[in-house]
């Protein structure tokens, strides 16, 4: 995977490599109105909104918006670099469906150049700025998006021997980047992009289309640039921008950081503590998992972020119950950073448990295509084995009972599966209430319902709940914790 990326970047960088005089005309006559040769840098800015994608509310509903007061990119062709810089805005209730849950503004600084990407942490008040946070995963999609904006498009057509036909739309022009990373676009009859389409890998929907559409082309102060962009992800907008201001030429210099240049995904670790007889929390990285142990077989909860890190929690599971197949795989709720490793799962056997609304988008995940980067369902192409469930359900093997609660009222996903282990009185939970680092820490503003919903599910299907073990944050906690964080007085029925 690491090794494509830096070809793909490696051959975009080497730019009009083909004579002009024998590029199509209609890509000649693109880069004539749009400038393309002479701009080397450009800068716009906008305002709009960005989604959280991967967070809907169900898996048919449109990614949350979150409203964007102001955005600015700042590109550099010539090193395939750019920033962008967001000021995002949220009220003190957050949209109906996931994100990570924030008041107030919220500035967020996305960098790529050539195969490196990163983000820029905002600095603490009255502090040095934290270093660079390494993000890799997010190259391929950041230098994409470099390569789809208008003038962008038609300069890595241009380098990389785009073919061009005649469609009912417009010129459409197609070429692949670095032999991996295929994009077609539309010319429309004033020789402006109107749309352009890329695929990236995504670990659960597989070849990803990401379509960004322009509109509302002007003259920004000698630069025919859109007015406005919408960039939809796997079908929802992602992305919607109404321009305010476009630069051409402005100095555009993205230096790549010590600590960012060639970094590497941190290596996967997979801690395992012991809550019960058979019963252990997996930690170790963002995002937890439970595994029970029952009499012939193992039942896992949550494969989360990606294949590398699913594939490492199955393996865990096998070390602290051995001997025993993983027979089921809870799934918590359809969120992408909880579902990443589902066909890992799946391709494990696993019988997947999951809620009703849930099913027609699984089966949808079990047969995507994932030809940017194969996993092991790709090749042994296991058949989808699925379970499930309503307002509750229940795995027993006779001795051992996990019962599965809906988690409802709750504005964050609308197929949460709550587990609950009546016997041990455990609860595992993901998002519905994530700790603070120390008991006394109130919790941001937007979390508050939340935890409210968790409370108040607990209180009313009567559980009787001694630890909770979230899927989040660093350590377990209990009742009395949740209703203090939650603002309910805590009246704990043990
Ligand atoms: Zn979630």
């Amino acid at each position: 995977m690491r090794k494509l990326i830096i070809l793909a970047v490696a051959c975009v960088l080497v730019l009009a490599v083909v004579p002009s005089a024998q590029q199509p005309d209609a890509l000649k006559a693109a880069a004539d109105s749009l400038g393309a040769a002479k701009i080397n840098t450009l800068q716009f800015t906008g305002s709009g909104a960005n989604f959280s994608v991967g967070q809907n509310f169900t898996p048919t509903e449109p990614w949350p918006r979150v409203t964007v007061k102001s955005y600015t990119a700042s590109i550099n062709y010539d090193t395939a670099s750019m920033r962008q810089e967001l000021v995002r805005e949220m009220g003190t209730v957050m949209p109906r469906g996931g994100g990570g849950p924030f008041t107030g503004e919220q500035r967020q600084v996305l960098v790529v150049s050539g195969n490196d990407a990163w983000n820029v942490p905002a600095a603490p008040p009255g502090a040095a700025a934290p270093p660079a946070a390494p993000a890799p995963a997010a190259a391929p999609e950041r230098m994409l998006a470099l390569w789809a904006t208008p003038q962008g498009f038609v300069k890595a057509a241009m380098a990389n021997n785009a073919t061009t036909r005649k469609t009912k739309d417009g010129t459409e022009v197609s070429f692949t980047v670095g032999g991996k990373y295929k994009m077609t676009g539309i010319l429309n009859a004033q020789n402006q992009v109107e749309r352009v389409q890329t695929w990236i890998d995504q670990p659960i929907v597989g070849d990803m289309l990401v379509e960004t559409t322009y509109s509302g082309y002007k003259d920004f102060g000698g630069v025919m640039f859109p007015s406005r962009l919408v960039q939809k992800q796997d079908g929802f907008p992602s992305l919607d921008l109404t321009i305010a201001s476009v630069t051409a030429n402005p100095a555009v210099d993205i230096t790549v950081p010590a600590n960012v240049r060639g970094a590497q995904p941190p290596p996967v670790r997979v801690e395992s503590a012991k809550l019960d007889e058979g019963v252990y929390y997996l930690t170790g990285g963002t995002h937890h998992s439970l595994v029970v142990e029952m009499k012939d077989h193992i039942v896992l909860v949550d494969t989360p972020n990606d294949a590398t890190r699913a594939l490492a929690v199955i393996a865990k599971a096998k070390e602290v119950v051995p001997n025993k197949p993983i027979r089921y795989v809870v799934t918590s709720h359809h969120h992408w950073d909880h579902l990443g490793g589902i066909r890992s799962a799946i391709d494990e056997g696993a019988t997947i448990v999951t809620h009703q609304s849930n099913k027609a988008f699984l089966e949808r995940v079990a047969k995507t295509p994932h030809t940017l980067n194969p996993d092991r369902l790709s090749t042994s192409k296991k058949p989808l084995k699925i379970q499930t469930v309503g307002d509750m359900g229940k795995l027993t093997d006779g001795t051992r009972t996990i019962e599965l609660y809906n988690l409802t009222g709750y504005e964050h996903t609308g197929d949460m599966l709550i587990v609950y282990l009546p016997k041990e009185k455990i609860l595992g939970e993901p998002d519905a209430f994530t700790p603070p680092a120390t008991a006394t820490t109130p919790l941001v503003v937007t979390a508050v319902p939340y935890a409210a919903a968790l409370y108040d599910n607990i209180q009313r299907r009567k559980l009787d709940v001694k630890t909770i073990a979230p899927f989040h944050g660093g350590r377990t906690t209990d009742v009395t914790e949740l209703a203090k964080a939650a603002g309910k007085s805590a009246t704990v029925s043990q």
